[in-house]
């Protein structure tokens, strides 16, 4: 299949660029578009037959259900069987942006976006270019992240062309993702609001709206099963076994430089992701830093990319230093034990 790959300036951009794209989406066709989390691979959410598209294009497991987005809040009403009173706060506070929520299916909704639940997961993106393509083709669009199953997401059009070139109808690049981690899943649909996977939206900020809100214990620990299907997954995987240190940032220092040593005896290309603070502090191996330890959201937005960049260097193993559990940091430190596949050492 040839891939149409569409360059739009995120700052820039008129309602007219997007048609082509959008047509696409109505006649059935995917499309890969940037989010403020990631890049998403779209396509009607409502049309069965285009929803696998997705699936085959990304080698998905069928298990695993996706997030339709909206581009209006009105959309939501025939999407959903009610709409609690948080769910409404949460919209208030959290939409557009990244925060998926999980509510009660409507019959509308076909049993291949929510892999047989009762439930279906939806979410209002803020990048322009997202929701002017919801809105212009009108439709509710199922985009899981758009990379192949197993890698980590694409955070640029690059990333997306790596993946999907030849496997989809449309690439629109727009740039650099913002966030650079996906969104936070939270489930209304049950008794006790639960967050299912830590994202954009943190847990500090969710409690200031829902107080009584709870996580899902296996967002952080690895011998717990997830409640959401996917998070049970390795996720996010670079092509290298992957090693992330946690504790005081001093002592992964200590115990990164020693498992350097016995590393490069043992004659292993290594690859260290740091940070600005850390970084001059390793004396071997490939080191990138992720960005500061003062500005998590720097982390955030660097994380998958660094993770591809090794790809590309073939390296053997990654040591990653971790970082601490507040803020966007959940959510990084999930997407770390995710590729890593809990290969978690404590310092
Ligand atoms: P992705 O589309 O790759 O960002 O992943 C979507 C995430 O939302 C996965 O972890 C899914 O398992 C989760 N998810 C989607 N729908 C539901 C649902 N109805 N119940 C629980 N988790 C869901
Ligand atoms: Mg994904």
């Amino acid at each position: 299949m040839e891939t149409k790959i569409v360059k739009i300036d995120k700052e820039d951009f008129k309602k007219e660029d997007l048609l082509g794209a959008s047509q696409i989406l109505k006649d059935g066709g995917v499309v890969a578009f940037p989010t403020e989390t990631v890049y998403g691979l779209g396509a009607n959410g409502l049309d069965e037959m285009a929803v696998k598209k997705i699936y085959k294009a990304k080698g998905r497991p069928s298990d695993n259900p996706l997030i339709l987005h909206i581009g209006e809040v009105d959309q939501l009403d025939s999407l959903v069987e009610e709409i609690p009173d948080i769910a409404f706060r949460c919209i208030d506070k959290f939409w557009p942006g990244p925060l998926t929520i999980i509510l009660k299916r409507s019959h509308k909704i076909p049993d291949i976006i929510t892999a047989g639940l009762d439930s279906v997961a939806i979410r209002m993106p803020e990048e322009p270019i997202a929701r002017e393509l919801i809105n212009l083709a009108s439709l509710p669009i199922a985009a899981p992240s758009a990379n192949l199953s197993g890698r980590p997401s694409p955070t640029s059009g690059a990333h997306v062309i790596e993946d999907m070139i030849g496997k989809i109808d449309v690439i629109i690049d727009g740039g650099d993702t913002g966030i650079g981690l996906e969104s936070t899943v939270l489930d209304l649909s049950g008794d006790r609001p639960m967050i299912l996977r830590p994202g954009g939206v943190s847990y500090e900020e969710l409690k200031k709206i829902i107080p009584h809100v709870i996580e899902d214990r296996a967002n952080l620990e690895s011998k717990e099963i997830p409640k959401s299907p996917g998070q049970k997954y390795r996720h996010y995987a670079p092509k290298a076994e992957m090693i992330v240190f946690q504790g005081e940032t001093e002592d992964i220092v200590k115990t990164i430089n020693e498992r350097i040593g016995k590393y490069i005896y043992e004659g292993k290309k290594i690859g260290v992701m740091a940070t600005d603070e850390t970084q001059d502090r390793y004396s071997k191996g490939i080191i990138k830093t992720l960005g500061t330890r003062k500005d998590k959201r720097s982390i955030a937005t660097k994380l998958f990319k660094v993770l591809r960049e090794f790809d590309e260097l073939n390296v053997d193993i990654i040591l990653s230093e971790g970082v601490e559990l507040d803020d966007i940091g959940k959510a990084i430190m999930n997407r770390m034990m995710k590729a890593s596949g809990g290969n978690i050492v404590n310092c």
